[in-house]
């Protein structure tokens, strides 16, 4: 019989989009016993994820929890239980994930109008408000933190403008949940899709979300089959209700809040151990403060701004539309940009991004989020890129980056002293 090695992955930095490092206490969590999924002592875990999820989202809604898979499984849950073939969807795209929306809802059969800003820019908000004006679409999706541009789009005057017109106003958060400010209810969001492994430092695995009443009523509008334990006169197929039926089993939102709600209507199994995790990375988050944790995000974010400028590198992007989770830095001319990647990874543990599409061999990523949004993360990256891109005959100032970086947290001392 063929013999395969112990697991042993090697220890790593982790300076990238996503997934990145997790904090221990959330691997402990995920290594204890399974719990039956109707287990009291499952529900409870459950109800209070949910608890701690409206907390993420700054949101009174009801319905905060999380789908199995990966974050894409949100934007899929809510774009495929609320777009109904036929229903024209408003998408501006500003990068990858833009494109991604647009992907999905097509497959739900919409109507999909795009509207598009230069990769590297996001819109103005009179822009989006515009086209919606000019196409009157039933819902408008779009991207938060577009992890491809390192670029951040605000959204309040967009959800503003959308709820004054009744337009359900649906965000791609999955970047941002945990180390920028989303705010569900303030910003007027429909839904808010969000993702494990960024900013809440939480494996791969789970999409938590969070939607408000008026997604409700279009679920509940839409729900095609009678289930559990309503009544008779409350029961409305949707083909009579003039409504389509939501075209997926395991994505439907409608039977996966029955599930969440306290009916436990069987749906899927749960992913008991992704929980443990999800629940364990919440705690921490609102232990840290979610205020202390954006400050800490922008913070490390300045520091490697400062940084890679120090090294004498240049930033991708508009400076005003800045995410400041992942910085975009333009390979400079003559410098092979996988190779760079390579021995950062070889030589040095780290792990930097490269990109897609049209920034492909352009730029590298660098991300800072939840766990590995750190001082001593932020240090090693700006000194072993240095070390590194000296090793590749590019000439800079040496160990400025690093001074500059130290520079911005020493200017933060001395404003809470
Ligand atoms: C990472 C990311 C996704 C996709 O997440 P998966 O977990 O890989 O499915 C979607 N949107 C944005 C903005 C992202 O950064």
């Amino acid at each position: 019989m063929k013999r395969y090695k112990d697991l042993a992955p090697p220890p790593r930095t982790i300076m990238t989009p996503g997934p990145v490092e997790v904090d221990p206490r959330v691997l402990r969590a995920m290594s204890y016993p399974i719990l039956g999924q109707f287990d009291p002592a499952f529900t409870d875990l459950m109800n209070e994820t949910m608890e701690m999820l409206r907390e993420l989202f700054v949101t009174g809604n009801q319905w905060c929890y999380p789908v199995d898979g990966t974050s894409r499984s949100g934007l899929e849950a809510v774009l495929v239980s609320l777009i109904e073939p036929g229903d024209r969807v408003l998408v501006p795209i500003y990068g990858r994930f833009g494109h991604l929306l647009t992907e999905i809802a097509e497959r739900c059969g919409a109507e999909v109008i795009t509207i598009e800003a230069e990769w590297g820019t996001v819109f103005d908000p009179q822009q989006v408000i515009d086209a919606i004006r000019q196409y009157r679409p039933a819902l408008v999706a779009m991207v938060h933190g577009e992890t491809s541009t390192g670029c951040m789009q605000p959204l309040r005057e967009i959800g503003h403008y959308c709820r004054e017109m009744d337009v359900l106003f649906v965000v791609d958060a999955v970047a941002t949940i945990g180390g920028v400010p989303v705010y569900a209810d303030k910003w007027q969001i429909d839904a808010v899709m969000g993702g494990t492994q960024k900013c809440l430092s939480v494996p791969a695995g789970m999409a938590p979300l969070t939607y408000n009443d008026r997604v409700e009523r279009k679920l509940l509008a839409r729900k095609s089959i009678e289930r559990g334990l309503r009544t008779a006169s409350e029961f409305q197929p949707a083909a009579i209700s003039g409504h389509s039926r939501i075209a997926s089993n395991y994505l439907d939102l409608a039977q996966l809040q029955d599930y969440w709600s306290p009916a436990r209507l069987n749906h899927h199994t749960e992913a008991t151990s992704m929980l443990y995790a999800l629940r364990e990375g919440l705690r921490i988050l609102l232990e840290e403060g979610l205020e202390a944790r954006f400050a800490r995000h922008a913070e490390n974010g300045a520091a490697i701004v400062a940084g890679v400028r120090g090294m004498g590198l240049q930033l991708f992007g508009n400076d005003q539309a800045r995410l400041p989770v992942v910085t975009c830095i333009e390979i400079p001319p003559g410098i092979d940009g996988e190779s760079v990647r390579s021995m950062l990874l070889e030589d040095f543990g780290i792990e930097i991004a490269s990109s897609f599409g049209p920034l492909k061999g352009r730029i590298w990523r660098i991300g800072s989020m939840g766990y590995s949004s750190s001082r001593k993360n932020v240090l090693h990256v700006l000194g072993a890129l240095e070390a590194t891109l000296l090793r590749h005959g590019f000439k800079l100032p040496a160990g400025e980056g690093v001074q500059a970086a130290l520079d911005v947290y020493a200017r933060k001392e001395e404003v809470t002293c």
